[in-house]
This record gives structure tokens, sequence and C-alpha cells, in this order.
């Protein structure tokens, strides 16, 4: 597969694409006229964004939303205590306060964002913390339009659980899709059963597979979040990940090494067997995120490439590193190697 070429807009309907250039050339050599690479900019990986400026013409940024939300696998439903490594105070930036209302949140938030990004002038409210999609349809309704009735909030990115979605909601997040960016972020964290079970999930890969289907199949762009270093996962076995992933209909993806959160199962898990762990440092994560990156498929966008969570809830797992240095540090790192999002990958044999 070959990295540039001289001129393509976005990327979009890129899989699957054989006449695509970067997918029928032999070399490259006699297309290196520009640095641009298939996701129409210089950087060496798809990241969302990028994507979200070229589709809107400016940057957005999210702001995170707790409604109030739980858990099928907290609430005895699917399951009771979570998933191992589950610490939703971890998660959630700190303006962020299920006591407070909806409305005010999103006006703390787009306050936020606008001191740290000066030139935010839209957003998406982020319905982050638990699964966002667990309630009666007509009260997911009045939630999620009192978010959308702010006239900054041009969409919605809702993080749920595969298994807390079901026809009906699909259909209305389709039907709202229709005047704003309605985006479902499902937690993946591993495509292997016996990870899922070990982590205690409560669901396994088929119903993710099958709700990041039945989302696309309603023209919704789906997200996914994976994890690497879940306990019992060789690093053949993540990078078999990507194959797997580029196969479903996902438009972005956030890539985390596993933290372990204080006062978590699995951080108790880690203090009495931490061999049975992998915890990568920065440079080993560098490269082996940038391995993952080449087998993954152009077409998907990077929102993130590691995690970052306040110190105060970290046994372990988390750099001293600021993010946004991660990030250069990544990006430095691919140009050393010469190699970008995609170089490796393969499309499926039919
Ligand atoms: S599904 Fe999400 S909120 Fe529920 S226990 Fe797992 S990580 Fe926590």
């Amino acid at each position: 597969m070959v990295p540039l070429f001289i001129a393509i807009t976005g990327g979009e309907g890129m899989r699957g694409s054989t006449n695509h250039p970067c997918f029928s050339l032999p070399t490259y050599s006699a297309y290196l006229c520009s640095m641009i690479y298939p996701w129409g900019t210089k950087r060496r990986f798809n990241a969302y964004v990028n994507y979200l400026r070229q589709k809107f013409g400016h940057r957005i940024q999210k702001v995170a939303v707790d409604a109030g939300f739980t858990c099928p696998n907290r609430d005895g439903s699917v399951g009771f205590g979570g998933c191992t490594y589950c610490n939703n105070d971890a998660f959630n930036p700190s303006y962020c306060n299920a006591s407070v209302s909806i409305s005010k949140q999103i006006e703390e938030g787009i306050k936020f964002q606008k001191i740290r990004y000066k030139n935010a002038v839209s957003f998406f409210a982020y319905f982050q913390a638990y699964s966002n999609t667990y309630d009666k349809l007509e009260n997911l309704k009045s939630i999620y339009h009192e978010a959308l009735s702010f006239k900054e909030i041009t969409g919605l990115v809702i993080g749920t659980r595969p298994d807390a979605v079901d026809a009906e909601k699909l259909d209305y997040l389709a039907e709202l899709a229709e005047d704003y960016y309605i985006s479902v972020e499902y937690g993946i964290e591993s495509c292997y059963d016996r990870t899922l079970k070990r982590i205690n999930r409560g669901h396994d890969f088929n119903t993710t597979a099958n709700a990041i289907r039945e989302t696309a199949n309603r023209g919704l762009p789906v997200g996914g979040h994976l994890i690497f270093g879940l306990p019992g996962e060789s690093k053949k076995q993540m990078l078999d990940e990507a194959a797997v992933l580029s196969e479903l209909p996902i438009t972005t993806l956030k890539l985390h090494q596993l933290q372990l959160f204080r006062n978590t199962t699995m951080g108790k898990e880690y203090l009495l067997n931490p061999d049975d762990f992998l915890l990568f440092d920065y440079d080993e994560y560098k490269d082996f995120v940038i391995d993952f990156l080449e087998l993954l498929s152009p077409e998907i966008k990077i929102e993130r490439l590691a995690g970052e969570a306040p110190p105060k809830y970290i046994l372990g797992g988390q750099w001293d590193i600021r993010n946004d240095q991660i990030l250069d540090g990544i990006e430095h790192r691919m140009e050393e190697r010469n190699t970008w999002q995609g170089k490796k990958f393969r499309l499926p044999a039919n």
C-alpha cells in the first residue's frame, strides 16, 4: 500500500475500493509530489479532529455531560459490580456532575471549552458517564432535547454499551440525525470473548459487532473504544484486533493503554498478581500503537491514541507525560519509522 498521492479529497468510501490509488499502485515514488495522505492531511494517521474540521469547516469541541444514567452491568439487569477496570469518576471531567442540571453542565462546559480553545464556535454534547441509552425512550428524548436546545450544540456523541441499544432507540437517533450530528460510541474494549468475560463486561463481542452494524446501517457514525493491555492478551492478539475492527463499519476509534484505577476490582487483581498484566511503558506503547495503526483501515478516524486520567485515581499504567506530548511523541516516532495508518492494511479476501 502506498502512503501519498497527488490529490485526494476526504477519504470517505475508501474501504473496499480497490480502485483507490492507495490500494492499487505498486510503488509510491512517482507520487511524492504532495505529502497528503488519503484522509486529506499531512498527518500520518487519520485524525478525527481534522476530519471534523474538514466536515464542518471549523473546530468542534465536545462538552461532557453526566445525565445521571446508570449501567446495566452495575444495577443487576446484566450484572453487578461493573467492568473490573471501571471507575467513572476517573473518566469524567470535573465540571460534570449529575446533581447539576444538563443545561447548567452545558453552560459550564461551553464556558470552560471557550477558555481552552478560543476558536471553538460549536460543540457536541458528549454523554459520557455510564450507559447513555439505558433508559426509556421518552426519557432519552427529553434528555437529548435539553442538550440540543442550545444553539451552540450542533450534535450529540452518546457513549453506551452495545447491549443498551435496540431498534427503537437507534431509529429515533437516526431521525434526530436528519437535523444534527448524532454519533453513538460503544465500549468495545476487546474483540475476545474470554477477555470480555474476565473483565466482567457482561456481553460478548458478537453483541458489539451487531450493535455497530445496526447503528451504521441507519447512517449514524459509530465510535469505538479499545483498551490495550487487558489481562491475558498478548501483543499479537491485540494487533490482530486491527483486522477485526477494520471489517466493521466503525467511523472513529479511541485507543487506550490499560490504566489501572484505585478502588477497582482490576486494581486489586493487579496488586495480587502484577505479572498477569501488560502495563506498557511509554516507548514500548508508541511502537505498539503505531504497529496497530499500520494494520488498521485508513478509513477509520482516530480520536485518541492514549488515555489520561487525573493522577489521584491512578494505580498504574499512566506515564508522567501530558496527552499532547504523548501524541507528539507518537507522531514523531511515525516519522522516524516512515510509516502511516493503513501501511500494512490489507483488504479482506472475498
Ligand atoms: S459498561 Fe461502562 S459504566 Fe458500565 S461498568 Fe462497564 S465501563 Fe463502567
